[in-house]
């Protein structure tokens, strides 16, 4: 998958996603990830690509021209119009399943605004998706974009190394994932749930996704409401926290 970022500050983005999972990938060839500056498209003499706000109000805006070069520059270069994906506190918020959908196209642009945002007929004009990764006020759009690109490119195939980790972690069925434990089996006086140790897959099993239920329940209760129970464990989730309401 190829992702063409538009930025003002391409040297952080290729240093966030150099490293790790993503940068290996990158290297391996299963992504290609490339930082395209806004700025080099400014035809501004001191490449300017801010101004001020028409009607006035606080600080400055990013210019529609510039922008907008640094966009068709991509478009031109692989002959396609791919998805465009405007990162902004007025977007949809990210999610999981987001990243899922998005890891089937074959290249995605991510523009990243700064300062006030970006003048708005440019966004008319080629943004195609409007995300938001919460409810907070960055001072740009860098870090949204790798949180994005990040989180997308663990659901191309082949970028984490065994697929399975990709299927049974957290937001998969509505529901946040297990709780686990590695070497050694006592730490701190703490000890390994002794039916980890038992060898036992199918007891296993049945216990980890008792343990997502409940971690679920306490933690991300919205979430649980969407997760498909059987009626044996919404009967089993119910005894359990009766059990534990008496324990009090
Ligand atoms: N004045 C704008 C905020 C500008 S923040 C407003 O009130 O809506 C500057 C830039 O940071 C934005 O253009 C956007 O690209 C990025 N940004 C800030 N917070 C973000 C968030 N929660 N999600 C995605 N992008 C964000």
């Amino acid at each position: 998958m190829n992702f063409y970022i538009l930025t003002l500050f391409p040297e952080m983005v290729a240093r966030g996603l150099n490293t790790s999972i993503i940068g290996r990938a990158a290297e391996a060839g299963f992504l290609r990830i490339e930082t395209v500056n806004i700025r080099d498209y400014s035809t501004n003499k001191h490449q300017k690509v801010d101004d001020y706000p028409y009607g006035g109000g606080a600080g400055m805006l990013m210019q529609a021209q510039p922008v907008y070069d640094a966009w068709q520059s991509v478009v031109e270069r692989i002959g396609k119009k791919p998805r465009c994906v405007y990162v902004t506190p007025q977007g949809k918020t990210f999610t999981q399943q987001d990243a899922k959908t998005f890891a089937k196209e074959e290249e995605l642009i991510l523009l990243c605004g700064h300062y006030e945002g970006i003048d708005e007929r440019v966004l008319e004009e080629i943004v195609t998706d409007y995300m938001s990764i919460g409810d907070y006020v960055l001072t740009g759009g860098e870090l949204p974009a790798m949180v994005m690109v990040d989180a997308i490119s663990r659901m191309v195939p082949g970028v984490l190394g065994n697929e399975e980790s990709g299927s049974s972690e957290s937001f998969e069925g509505n529901l946040l994932e297990y709780p686990q434990y590695s070497r050694p089996e006592e730490w701190n006086g703490r000890k390994v749930p002794p039916i980890l140790l038992s060898g036992h897959h199918k007891n296993i099993e049945q216990w980890r996704r008792q343990q997502a239920i409940l971690l679920t329940k306490r933690r991300r209760p919205d979430l649980l409401e969407k997760a498909e129970l059987t009626e044996e464990e919404r009967k089993w989730l119910e005894e359990t926290e009766q059990g534990e309401k008496q324990r009090r």
